[in-house]
């Protein structure tokens, strides 16, 4: 899981496929010279349909998918055939994927679980075939349904999720090297402030059977949650870890005051971002003595569970992963896949035992309107066309 395949936004056209014609047919047979109407529905249209896998971290794979189209469903056919539905095409995006229409920006839905599947693009209903509409004083109706449109929209995917436990530090803080230290992702590691530029994520092993993700996000510079740096961008990411791991550096001239400016940073940008279980590490602790280390316990802040760790020598990453295991699991946090700044509208959520639990608005009544309507027959069909197409 290389850094540089982190991918958290794409735009996409999708489409999904037309409704299939219901047919005209007649039926004939030798001594049937004027058989009944037999002409079958047409298919449905395929939908598209988003789906919530929890094996995927990145929209990587769907980076080069300029479109995403579905099959339009087939035609109706002769002796009450059905047309076959058009084949649907299912998006697989990492949870925490939400979905914005393209050109408006409007917030359409959002993946939060495994295996959720939400219906953004319904295909087009098939249109019924004129078998429907014999009536008594219509034996041999000359119309069928048309299918129902294809819908297109053009959308953007984008990641919010980033992990269980979000790193927050100043550049340096040592975020990197815990990363790959305890995960088998690999960040870039140096020097200098700003190596990391794009988050990345590691799946840390938890006693043998258990994992949780760790992300690592670019450092935090004071003043980025006015725009200043770097950091905007990326904020938004912490806002899906349920955890955060805050990261100050033993060497600090003033570790709690470090902390503290991380805190302020992250509440300007979002004030929800403060009420998040969060954690403190004294990074780099092997650089420390024990008459050191006392003196720092002392001045420590209590409102947070701190520690002293090392990538560097594995000291506290053990005690590390076990209080932040209890947090990610912490009952507050059992349910922290909900979104903290935008709803999901009301209108747009459906019976939630099935489980689309969002869809598009049906295509109008209207285009189904005066189907059985004789003078719209008549204006619609000029004979020519009423001449059966299915053969
Ligand atoms: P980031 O900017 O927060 O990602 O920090 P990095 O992980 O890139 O580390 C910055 C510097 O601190 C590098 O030179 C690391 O080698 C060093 N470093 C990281 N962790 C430790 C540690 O546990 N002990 C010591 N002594 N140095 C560390
Ligand atoms: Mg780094």
């Amino acid at each position: 899981m290389a850094d540089s395949n982190f991918i958290d936004y794409v735009k996409i056209l999708c489409r999904s496929g037309k409704g299939g014609a219901g047919s005209r047919h007649y039926h004939r047979a030798k001594y049937i010279p004027k058989g009944g109407p037999d002409g079958g529905d047409g298919g449905r249209g395929g939908h598209i349909i988003l789906r919530g896998n929890r094996h995927l971290w990145t929209l990587l794979p769907l980076r080069y998918q300029r479109h995403i189209f579905a099959t339009d469903g087939e035609s109706g056919g002769a002796g009450r055939s059905h047309g076959r539905d058009g084949e649907d095409r299912i998006i697989e995006v990492p949870v925490g994927t939400a979905v914005f229409d393209a050109e408006t920006g409007d917030f359409l839905c959002e993946i939060t679980e495994d295996g959720q599947e939400i219906n953004l693009l319904r295909g087009g209903k098939g249109g019924l075939g004129n078998v429907h509409f014999a009536t008594s004083t219509n034996r041999a109706p000359r119309y069928a349904q048309p299918g129902q449109p294809a819908i297109e929209k053009a959308v953007v995917l984008e990641l919010k999720l980033l992990g269980d436990v979000g790193l927050v530090g100043f550049p340096n803080a040592g975020k990197s090297t815990l990363l790959s230290s305890m995960s088998a992702a690999k960040p870039k590691i140096a020097d200098y402030p700003f190596t990391t530029m794009e988050p990345s994520l590691g799946i840390v092993d938890y006693r043998g059977s258990q994992s949780f993700v760790m992300a690592d996000i670019p450092g935090i510079i004071e003043g980025a949650s006015e725009g200043k740096g770097l950091g905007l961008r990326f904020l938004r990411h912490i806002e899906r870890n349920a955890v955060l791991l805050f990261m100050v550096p033993a060497d600090s001239d003033d570790i709690r005051a470090d902390y503290e400016i991380l805190l302020r940073e992250l509440h300007e940008f979002n004030p929800e971002l403060s009420d998040k279980s969060r954690v403190l590490a004294i990074s780099k602790s092997d650089m420390l003595d024990d008459e050191l280390r006392e003196e720092i316990a002392k001045t420590l802040p209590d409102d947070v569970p701190t520690l002293f760790i090392s990538a560097v020598t594995g000291q506290g990453l053990t005690e590390l992963k076990d209080v932040l295991w209890r947090e990610i699991n912490s009952e507050e946090n059992k349910n922290n896949f909900t979104i903290t700044h935008r709803k999901l509208d009301p209108r747009h959520r459906v019976e939630e035992e099935d489980n689309f639990i969002f869809e598009l608005p049906e295509p109008e009544e209207d285009d189904f309107a005066g189907y059985t309507d004789e003078d719209w027959e008549d204006e619609f069909w000029d004979e020519e066309s009423s001449v059966n197409p299915d053969k």
